[in-house]
């Protein structure tokens, strides 16, 4: 697969070959077909936003077509069109997560901040 990552804060964003990312337990691979460019992007590109994963593939507004699914998914099959939004992942478990609040989860993954993101050929996204 190729990425664009950022390696640095302010850093031109740089093409890299990377090995296919495999799905873990509950994941999906999407093969992205559009990215979109929000201003969040543009935020994590010039750091300013704290405690960014370096490095990181920015972009957090996918559309794709899943191409390999992890164990213990059953809502996808390979082929579905999908959308993957900024919310990457929630614990579950915390007390936000319970009451439906997920937004406010207390240990949460942003798409293209803490998880990497959509400016490339395939994304790795929780199955839910
Ligand atoms: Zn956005
Ligand atoms: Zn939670």
């Amino acid at each position: 697969m190729r990425a664009m990552v950022l390696s640095a804060p302010g850093a031109p964003l740089q093409m890299q070959e990377r090995v296919d990312a495999e799905p873990g337990e509950g994941q999906v691979r999407v093969k992205v077909s559009a990215c979109g460019v929000c201003r969040t992007d543009l935020h994590v590109v010039d750091a300013e936003l704290p405690n960014i994963k370096y490095p990181i593939v920015p972009g957090h507004e996918i559309v794709g077509r899943v191409d390999g699914i992890g164990r213990n998914v059953t809502m996808h099959r390979v082929g579905d069109r999908v959308g993957i939004p900024w919310l990457a992942y929630t614990c579950g478990v915390c007390r936000y997560c319970r009451e439906g609040m997920e937004n406010l989860c207390d240990r949460p993954l942003f798409t293209g901040y803490t998880r990497d993101g959509g400016y490339a050929t395939h994304t790795i996204a929780d199955g839910r």
